[in-house]
């Protein structure tokens, strides 16, 4: 039986987590980013001789600092640990909305030449999105690198086609060639049971204009506003944000033919520059 004493408890309770800020904590969206590779192990190198893990944290900072600027709860994988396992970084995103492993590109050995400092290579360039069909949330990740696929072409980025060549270390699904979108499942950190998972290439660093741009405070600030466009709209319906399966199907279907289910795909090597993300 509920009693008058147990309403006025509860209102004061909830008076007392408004003003400390808790209940808006909870109903704030939580995005994990996770800056790839490590010092020790630091990826592909740029045409500059930069490293690539150099440019992964960078643009994870101005991400992070535009996304709680917008008011959202930001976790970095590395926050503990500034060289976690694949595992690890995937496990660090219990509780997110979305987990978003930051990264930049590179391309088969064969195509590269060696300058003074780096690598460089005219093969490609500009984005590319990964999604896992070993994600549990394998369409509401889907779902999320669509709205920043578009996103990130309504401010003039460009998806690099590469990773679908039928070469060694290639291959990838392409789930959309307008939005260079792939599915691979090759990928650990998008295996995460804990929440819908993309990793973006956001530009190519070996191709030396893409490397150039990719160093400016311009580009960054621009995928970071992609990004944050993305998830303003997967947080309009707030909360767990879930859409039934049948209108999801049918709002990707004219766009993603393929990927009402998720295809089978045999396992492979790492992509891009061969290294392990
Ligand atoms: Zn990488």
């Amino acid at each position: 039986m509920l009693r008058l004493g147990h309403v006025i408890l509860g209102c004061a309770l909830l008076l007392v987590m408004l003003l400390s800020g808790r209940v808006t904590d909870a109903f704030a969206a939580r995005i994990t980013l996770d800056p790839g590779h490590s010092r020790q192990s630091p990826g592909a190198v740029g045409c500059s001789g930069r490293l690539e893990y150099t440019y992964n944290l960078e643009l994870a900072q101005v991400l992070q600092a535009t996304l709680q600027a917008a008011g959202m709860q930001v976790r970095l994988t590395t926050a503990q640990n500034p060289a976690p396992s694949l595992s690890q970084r995937a496990a660090a995103a219990e509780g997110s909305k979305l987990l978003v492993s930051v990264h930049h590109d590179s391309v088969q050995p064969q195509f590269v030449a060696r300058s003074q400092r780096g690598v460089c290579s005219d093969k490609a360039a500009g984005y590319s999105l990964f999604v896992s069909s070993r994600n549990p949330a394998y369409l509401q990740s889907l779902e999320y690198a669509v709205r920043l696929a578009k996103a990130l072409k309504a401010r003039g980025h460009s998806p690099s086609l590469h990773h679908a060549e039928a070469i060694t270390g290639e291959g990838r699904t392409l789930l959309s060639r307008e939005l260079g979108i792939y599915q691979y499942d090759g990928l650990r950190v998008l295996q995460t049971k804990e929440a819908p998972a993309v990793l973006l290439e956001a530009a190519v660093i070996v191709h030396r204009e893409d490397e150039r741009k990719a160093a400016g405070q311009e580009f960054k600030e621009s995928v970071a506003a992609a990004l944050l466009e993305a998830l303003q709209e997967g947080t309009r319906c707030s909360g767990t944000c879930q859409l039934p399966t049948a209108h999801r199907q049918t709002e990707l279907r004219p766009l993603l033919p393929s990927v009402t289910m998720p295809r089978q795909q045999a396992e492979g090597g790492a992509g891009g520059a061969g290294h392990r993300r």
